[in-house]
C-alpha cells in the first residue's frame, strides 16, 4: 500500500525476486505483493510464511535486509533473523478485530484469484442464488450496520428506501473521496482489497434494483484508482460484473470517477454533482439521494468501508455481525491512527473499545516520555477528546456526547506539547480553504472564526472574543447548508470546552 511503497517496498520486492532467482528457489518460494498490514510507521513490512511455522513479520525492511531475510529462511535450518522482527504478541495486532480488513495484508490486490481463494464473491453468489432483494435488505437492516462515512445512518434503512423508491433506473455510489487531514482508511481499503468493495456494491445493486455503480475516488489516490480499475476489468472478464452477473438475469456495471481535490465533494450531494459533470457544490436536502440522486433518480450512496462490511454480513449472517460491537454501534471501525503515538498505522477495532486501549495498547502509548493530551477524532468535523475521557467507549453515541464524532475514521493523538488553540486554528483554516462558498454562514463564518483564532494565538484577542467565537460557532452549525459548515466549528468548540484555560492564557499572557 502507499505508505510501504513510499518507503521503498518496490526495491525490497525486487531484491527478494533476485535472490530467489539467484539461488534457484523459484519452485519453493513465492513473493507476493499485498495491501496494508497495518503498522505503517514501521514499513516497509514483510511477512514470511513457512509451512508449519508461525508467520514472521519484519519491519523497516531495506533491500540489504531483504537479502538476509531470504537467505536466512531459505537455509536448510531455516530460522528468522534476530533483528527487525515484530513480536508475535504485539498488542497492535492482538487487540484488533479484522472484518473489513480481513484480507488486507494477506492477498495480492491485483489478482482476482487471491480474493476468490479467501471466499471472495461467494457472498454475491449466495445473495443472487439464495436470497430475494428484500431479504438482502432485511439482513443488512438486522445486522445494525451504520454508515461508516461519518453520519452513522443505518445502512439497511437507506438501502430499503432506495429499494422501495419507484423507478427502473437506480444508481449505487461508493464514496472514496476521503479528505480529512490524517485520514487514509478509504485509500488503504481501496488499495488493499478492491474486490471487497466491488462485491459489496454488486450486492447492494441487486438488493435495491440498480444496474450501475460508481466508485468516486479522490484524485490524490492514483494507486487506489488503478487497482479498482484493474479489479473491475478482471471481475467483468469472469462474469462477476457486467450484463449477466454470475449468469443470472441481474446485470451490474461499475465505473470509476476521479475527484479533483475538493474536500466538499465528500459530501454526498456535492459528490453527485461532480459525477454528473457539474461544479462540486452541495444542494439542499430533502429530497434525499434515495429519492432523487444522480440525474434525479434514486441513488444509494455509502462510504467504501460500509460496502466493505457487506460480504461478511451476507456470508456469516446479521447475528454474527451484530454480536460484534455495542448495542447501538455494531461491528468494527477502521481508524487511521496518527500523531504522537508509538506505532501509527491502519487499525480495525470492535466498536466500544476504549480510546485508552487504542492509544496505549494498540498504538503503544506516547513516545519520548511525553504525556497524552488529546485525541482528535473525525477530522475537521470532529473534536478533541481530553485525558479525562480516555476510557470512553469508541462508538457513535459516546463520541457525539463528548462533542466529537466518529467521522470516517481519522484519529490523531496529541501529546502535551500541542497547543489546542493552534489545533483549532489549523482545522478552521482547512475548512475556510475548503468551503465551497455557496452559503454565507460557512463562507463568511469560517473566515471570521479563523481571524479571531489568529488573534487568540498572537495574543491580540480579548476574553470577550471567546464568547464571540462560541456565538459564531452556534450560528454556523445551525444555518450552514451542508455538513462541512455545520461541523466546521466542532474542533473549536471541543477545544474551547476542554482547554479553555489555554485560550485564556494566550490572551492574558499578552495583556
Ligand atoms: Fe459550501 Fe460551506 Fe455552504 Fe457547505 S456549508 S454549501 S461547503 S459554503
Amino acid at each position: 500500500s502507499t505508505p510501504c511503497l513510499s518507503s521503498g517496498a518496490t526495491a525490497v520486492i525486487e531484491t527478494f525476486k533476485e535472490v530467489i532467482k539467484e539461488f534457484d528457489l523459484e519452485a519453493e518460494v513465492t513473493v507476493t505483493s499485498t495491501g496494508c498490514m497495518g503498522p505503517c510507521s514501521r514499513g516497509p513490512l514483510v511477512t514470511v510464511q513457512m509451512n508449519g511455522q508461525q508467520d514472521v513479520i519484519y519491519e523497516h525492511v531495506t533491500p540489504e535486509l531483504a537479502r538476509d531475510i531470504a537467505l536466512a529462511h531459505a537455509a536448510p535450518e531455516a530460522k528468522p533473523l534476530d533483528r527487525n522482527v515484530l513480536p508475535a504478541d504485539l498488542p497492535f495486532f492482538n487487540k484488533q478485530k479484522k472484518v473489513v480488513l480481513a484480507n488486507s495484508g494477506l492477498i495480492d490486490p491485483t489478482r482476482l484469484e487471491s480474493y476468490v481463494a479467501r471466499d471472495g464473491y461467494s457472498a454475491l453468489a449466495h445473495a443472487l442464488r439464495e436470497m430475494t432483494p428484500t431479504e438482502v435488505c432485511e439482513e443488512v437492516i438486522r445486522s445494525g450496520l451504520r454508515g461508516r462515512g461519518g453520519a452513522g445512518y443505518p445502512a439497511g434503512l437507506k438501502w430499503d428506501l432506495v429499494r422501495k423508491a419507484p423507478g427502473d433506473k437506480k444508481y449505487i455510489i461508493a464514496n472514496g473521496d476521503e479528505g480529512d487531514p490524517g485520514a487514509y482508511m478509504d485509500r488503504t481499503l481501496m488499495e488493499s482489497d478492491p474486490h471487497r468493495i466491488l462485491e459489496g456494491m454488486a450486492i447492494a445493486g441487486y438488493a435495491v434494483g440498480a444496474d450501475q455503480g460508481f466508485v468516486y475516488v479522490r484524485g490524490e489516490y492514483p494507486i487506489a484508482a488503478k487497482r479498482l480499475e484493474n479489479a473491475i476489468r478482471m471481475a467483468e472478464r469472469r462474469g462477476l460484473l457486467g450484463s449477466r452477473v454470475l449468469d443470472s438475469p441481474f446485470g451490474f456495471r461499475i465505473d470509476i470517477r476521479i475527484g479533483a481535490g475538493a474536500f466538499v465533494c465528500g459530501e454526498e450531494t456535492a459528490l453527485m454533482a461532480s459525477i454528473m459533470g457539474r461544479r462540486g457544490q452541495p444542494w439542499p436536502r430533502p429530497p434525499y439521494p434515495a429519492q432523487k440522486g444522480l440525474w434525479g433518480l434514486p441513488t444509494l450512496i455509502n462510504n467504501v468501508e460500509t460496502f466493505g462490511n457487506i460480504a461478511p454480513i451476507i456470508s456469516h449472517g446479521a447475528d454474527w455481525f451484530g454480536a460484534i460491537g455495542t448495542e447501538k454501534s455494531k461491528g468494527t471501525k477502521i481508524f487511521a491512527l496518527a500523531g504522537t503515538v508509538e506505532t501509527t498505522g491502519l487499525i480495525e477495532v470492535p466498536m466500544g473499545i476504549s480510546l485508552r486501549d487504542i492509544v496505549f495498547e494498540i498504538g503503544g502509548g506516547i513516545p519520548n516520555d511525553r504525556q497524552f493530551k488529546a485525541a482528535q477524532t473525525g477530522g475537521p468535523s470532529g473534536g478533541c477528546i481530553p485525558t479525562d475521557h480516555l476510557d470512553t467507549p469508541v462508538d457513535y453515541e459516546s463520541l457525539g456526547a463528548l462533542g466529537s464524532i466518529m467521522g470516517s475514521g481519522g484519529l490523531v493523538v496529541m501529546d502535551d506539547t500541542s497547543c489546542m488553540p493552534d489545533v483549532a486554528k489549523f482545522f478552521m483554516e482547512f475548512c475556510m480553504e475548503e468551503s465551497c462558498g455557496k452559503c454565507v454562514p460557512c463562507r463568511v463564518g469560517t473566515v471570521q472564526l479563523h481571524r479571531i483564532l489568529e488573534h487568540v494565538t498572537d495574543g491580540s484577542a480579548t476574553l470577550d472574543d471567546l464568547d464571540r467565537l462560541e456565538e459564531l460557532c452556534v450560528m454556523m452549525k445551525e444555518t450552514s447548508l451542508c455538513g462541512l459548515g455545520q461541523s466546521a466549528p466542532n474542533p473549536l468548540l471541543s477545544t474551547l470546552k476542554y482547554f479553555r484555560e489555554e485560550y485564556e492564557a494566550h490572551i492574558t499572557n499578552h495583556t
